[in-house]
């Protein structure tokens, strides 16, 4: 089973702080939805009050055709995997994992049943016996995991479900789960605040930054198309120049470039947005001559940044070929990659 959430205007104040305010929010049945957010941005408290763990004092909280508030976390169609899994540590995994049906009064036999199935499912099959204490971080994360599925929510409920795992067990971790979500079909709900990990496993990112949603879609559109300066800078990195629109184009320090200006009138300050892989090495520059002042090996590319040579308060972060040969002080000619750049109206860099 699986469940569509839509929040209205959903605010949560604790004392002077306002957590949420005015949260509108849908999530389509059996999507994986990221919300993702500095700390403090309200994205805990966004999750507590889907689980039922927080009270929202104002606004309406759907999950499929009913309405939550009021609704207590255990007569809700949630389940939640907590950031510290939240085993308990003197049953084994199989009655650990078939707690949540024990609530709900099945029989022992149809429990362990489910419960093997789902250590199964997370890849622990034979680990049935063992208590948590003898587990790895990985481990525990999955038992957590098969725990919380076991008792067929229509929403799982996930909070820094891998932010205590190491870099290499994270990523495969998050293909996993993104593959367990298809297969179990439920609406997944995963609080975050490494981007890469939202990029990685959304369907749909929504971008939190004091309370307020700050952009919200698939991660492609967010990253490639965000809506606003934060998002545009939080998402990876952004170059963000002055610039003045024109019919087609902009005009700024690296001369006129093309650009999609509907929307902003002729003459209209505007930034321009232009990521570090969006530049390239051009033996002829046409953008300009740039000199290296900063380089970082990255693998495959090198993130470098470089001023221009005749208007040395422009630096840029480019992200380039690693041809082998660049070191800092080098003059490099730079040329930009893309189609369309994306323009931000001035206020909203405020
Ligand atoms: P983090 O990534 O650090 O967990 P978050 O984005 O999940 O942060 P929340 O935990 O939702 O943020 O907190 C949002 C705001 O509400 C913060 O300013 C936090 O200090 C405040 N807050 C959250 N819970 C409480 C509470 N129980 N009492 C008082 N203030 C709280």
């Amino acid at each position: 089973m699986t469940a569509r959430l839509v929040l209205n205007s959903v605010m949560k104040r604790f004392g002077k702080t306002i957590a949420l305010d005015h949260i509108d929010l849908t999530v389509d049945a059996g999507s994986y939805c990221v919300l993702l957010g500095p700390s403090g941005c309200g994205k805990t408290t966004l999750l507590n009050i889907l689980g039922g763990f927080a009270d929202p004092e104002a606004g309406s909280v759907m999950i499929g055709e009913r309405e939550m508030r009021g609704v207590p976390p255990a007569k809700r169609p949630t389940t939640t995997v907590f950031q510290d899994y939240a085993l308990f540590p003197h049953m084994n995994l199989i009655d650990n994992v078939a707690f949540g049906l024990r609530m709900r009064g099945v029989g022992r036999r149809e429990r362990q049943e489910k419960a093997r199935a789902m250590l199964e499912m997370v890849g622990l099959p034979d680990a049935g016996n063992r208590r948590p204490a003898a587990l790895s971080g990985g481990q525990r994360q999955r038992v957590a995991l098969a725990r919380a599925l076991a008792v067929d929510p229509d929403v799982l409920l996930l909070d820094e479900p891998l932010g205590a795992l190491d870099l290499n067990l994270r990523r495969s971790m998050q293909e996993e789960l993104k593959n367990i979500q298809r297969r179990v079909g439920a609406t997944f709900v995963h609080v975050t605040h490494d981007q890469e990990e939202a990029m990685a496993i959304a369907d749909q990112i929504v971008v939190m930054n004091k309370g307020r949603i700050e952009d919200n879609g698939p991660p492609a559109r967010v990253y490639r198309v965000p809506s606003t300066r934060f998002t545009a800078s939080f998402l990876g990195e952004m170059n963000f120049l002055p610039a003045i629109c024109g019919q087609a184009s902009v005009d700024c320090s690296l001369g006129s470039i093309a650009a999609d200006t509907a929307g902003f009138e002729t003459g209209e300050e505007v930034w321009l947005c232009l990521r570090p892989e969006h530049f390239c090495l051009n033996k002829a520059g046409g953008i300009g001559q740039f000199e290296i002042v900063n380089l970082t090996f990255q693998g495959p590319v090198l993130r470098a940044e470089a001023r221009k040579t005749d208007d040395p308060d422009l630096v840029i972060v480019a992200r380039l070929a690693d041809i082998g040969t660049l070191v800092v002080g080098d003059t490099i000619g730079l040329d930009l990659d893309l189609e369309t750049p994306v323009l931000i109206a001035k206020e909203e860099m405020a």
